[in-house]
């Protein structure tokens, strides 16, 4: 194929817009609650270049702002992102249901659905869950690598997390969410607590951002067991951008594309999907003092230099045809996956 025909392939399979499940914009947002229009003069052209639709936009609250701050800073990133959108109507819509995300795209808008990364927010205060809910949050991961009243995270090495599953807090959180109907995120938990979702819930489950175990093993990524878990329930795993290798060589494009084949391996074509979870331009701003405390605490995070941010997208979609997937399936990859899980759940 010469090099136009495959951009404009790449034209048709964007038309529609990408999925993206998992991205720290409401952390960014907040942190610049000084100089509002930040989603409008830096982020807008980004999702424009990369054609997003849809945008999980994901609460977490940083460390240093926990216990006391967690449910403020949380309440103040909706803030934000609200205000955000309010600047730029035309552009964006925050939608809480599968007709709000049509209505947005079909007029050109893109659609961010609320997300959380943690349920520190909450305390253990199952009420609060409710008052999200009716702030437009629409996904909750019970964790992130940290232990909270809800469970523990997996960590960042390939054995030593803890071996307790969830709390009686935690299972509260994962049937009233199920009830409510906020899409159940299975990305960070520890394995134990993996496995009690999958037995306390009966939705289709997914993960917003992950990699496989068998090309990174850390705990904090998933295993063949647990991918094929995911879609036996009909769900979806979003493929993290940021965590394809241990090696920052081989933190490629094609690595990537790797981990979206394993999973189509083990699963078929109709449960992977993107969580990039695109954060360079996040960790390029942290004082290089925390910089190396998230080392030392978590990992270094190896990004792809052609796939840093949305502006980046067409990298991957390029890299999927050469590869040799039909459009059919890449659609599915992009957009369609998720698409499904958003409709069965909202
Ligand atoms: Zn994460």
């Amino acid at each position: 194929m010469t090099k136009d025909s495959i951009d404009a392939r790449i034209d048709r399979l964007h038309a529609d817009g990408l999925v993206d499940m998992h991205f720290d914009l409401p952390l960014d947002l907040y942190e610049k609650r000084s100089e509002p229009g930040a989603l409008l003069s830096h982020y807008s052209p980004e999702f424009e270049a990369g054609n997003i639709g849809v945008v999980g936009a994901a609460l977490y609250v940083e460390d240093r702002y926990l216990p006391e701050m967690g449910l403020r800073v949380a309440l103040d990133e909706v803030a934000r992102l609200y205000s955000e959108v309010d600047r730029a109507k035309d552009r964006f819509a925050i939608c809480k249901t599968s007709d709000e995300i049509k209505r947005a795209r079909q007029e050109n808008k893109i659609a961010i659905v609320i997300t959380m990364e943690g349920v520190e927010p909450l305390g253990e205060d199952l009420n609060l869950l409710r008052v999200f809910y009716e702030l437009g949050l629409r996904m909750v991961g019970l964790t992130h690598a940290r232990r909270n009243a809800a469970g523990s995270g997996g960590i960042f090495a390939a054995s030593g997390s803890s071996s307790d599953g969830l709390t009686a807090f935690g299972r509260q959180v994962v049937q009233e969410c199920e009830r409510l109907g906020i899409i159940v995120d299975l990305a960070h938990i520890n394995p134990r607590g993996f496995e009690e979702i999958v037995n306390l819930t009966k939705k289709p489950l997914i993960v917003s951002h992950t990699n496989a175990r068998k090309f990174y093993d850390i705990e904090r990524n998933i295993s063949d067991e647990q991918i094929k878990m995911i879609g036996q329930r009909g769900g979806v795993v979003g493929v993290n951008a940021i965590l394809v290798s241990s090696s920052p060589a081989e933190s490629t494009v094609d690595r990537y594309v790797d981990h979206i084949e394993h999973v189509i391996g083990l699963t078929g074509i109709d449960h992977v999907g993107i969580g990039f979870d695109f954060c360079e331009y996040l960790f390029q701003q942290l004082p290089a003092k925390v910089r190396e405390e998230l080392a030392a605490k978590l990992t270094t995070p190896h990004f792809i230099p052609e796939l840093t941010n949305h502006s980046q997208a067409r990298n991957l979609t390029r890299k999927l045809i050469e590869r040799g997937l039909s459009d059919q399936d890449i659609e599915k990859i992009l957009r369609g996956n998720w698409v499904r899980i958003l409709n069965e759940w909202l």
